[in-house]
């Protein structure tokens, strides 16, 4: 094997099986570095991009996986229609410097079928916000990241925050099972003129696209006026706002940012708030939260 000095191979390597990957993580887990893990499911962008760069920047042998989860969508048709760039893909983490890609089949995720999942007690999060309208979707997260995380075994798993519900939901699988892996969670990274970057906002067309900018302004509108109107007052105009045709909101509440629970009311000042909302455009369906705490 060619090791650099600083504990790095020249290339990048791809796995396709749990076995190759499992034996070259184990001759890397006898070298300095941290094993660092970005979980995507591909069509990769500026926001996966700033997941990989933070883990490789912070010096952890870096392993992302490409992998379309079909125990997570809750529409076939979703599934169906989800992009899989995957030679870009290929190109773009090369040139990212990631050492390792895991591309594993279904049959490899999955080989005893689809049925057997832990039984994360999930409490509010299994059925409140994306739970309440993705039935199964979380579900479908546990069960892949469960396996996930047992195959890898990283030390550090970096998620996004713009599935903020998810990473509370795998904080929970973390502490169920006992996997010995620090979670963390960056920061939304947005298309120039706001709207969050997500793999589905390719089958936006171009205006619809460009018009998604409500999203992000409306959550800014209720930043700004955060302290100024009620927690109703905000949210009506919101609702309001976001019900503008191609645009249909499914919701838009104000949340506890650490347990995701839903409020009701402004909250003392020490508990973290934060909006999230799920807006259709057309048959697109885009999420997307904001942190409160902070405003004027
Ligand atoms: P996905 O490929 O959609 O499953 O996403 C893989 C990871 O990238 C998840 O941890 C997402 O939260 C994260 N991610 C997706 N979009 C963004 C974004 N716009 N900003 C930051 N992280 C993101």
């Amino acid at each position: 094997m060619n090791i650099t000095g600083d504990h790095k191979y020249n290339y990048m390597f791809l796995f396709k099986s749990i076995s190759g990957l499992q034996s070259h993580l184990a001759e890397v887990r006898g070298m300095s570095k941290a094993i660092g893990f970005v979980p995507t499911m591909g069509a990769l962008h500026d926001g996966h991009t700033s997941l990989i760069t933070r883990s490789i920047e912070s010096g952890n042998y870096t392993v992302v996986s490409i992998y379309v989860n079909p125990t997570q969508f809750n529409e076939s048709d979703d599934l169906a229609k989800y992009p899989r760039p995957i030679s870009d893909d290929l190109v773009k983490l090369n040139r990212l410097g990631v050492d390792v890609v895991f591309l594993p089949t279904d049959e490899e995720i999955y080989p005893d079928g689809t049925q057997t999942a832990p039984d994360v007690p999930l409490g509010h999060l299994g059925n409140t916000l994306e739970a309440a309208f993705r039935p199964g979707h979380f579900e479908g997260v546990v069960q892949v990241m469960d396996r996930f995380l047992g195959i890898v075994r990283p030390d550090i798993l970096f998620m996004g925050n713009k599935d903020l519900q998810q990473i509370a939901v795998v904080r929970k699988l973390i502490e169920f099972a006992n996997f010995k892996c620090k979670l963390v969670g960056l920061p939304i990274i947005r298309e120039p003129h706001g709207l969050a970057r997500s793999s589905r906002n390719e089958r936006l067309t171009p205006a619809d696209r460009e018009a998604a900018a409500v999203i992000y302004n409306t959550l800014m509108e209720t930043y700004q006026k955060y302290h100024r109107f009620t927690f109703p007052q905000l949210k009506q105009a919101a609702l309001d706002r976001l019900t503008t045709p191609p645009f249909r909101p499914e919701y838009f509440e104000f949340v506890r940012t650490d347990t995701l629970e839903i409020l009701e009311a402004r909250p003392d000042d020490a508990v973290p708030v934060s909006v999230v909302t799920a807006v259709w455009c057309r048959d697109v369906r885009l999420i997307d939260n904001m942190e409160m705490s902070g405003s004027e």
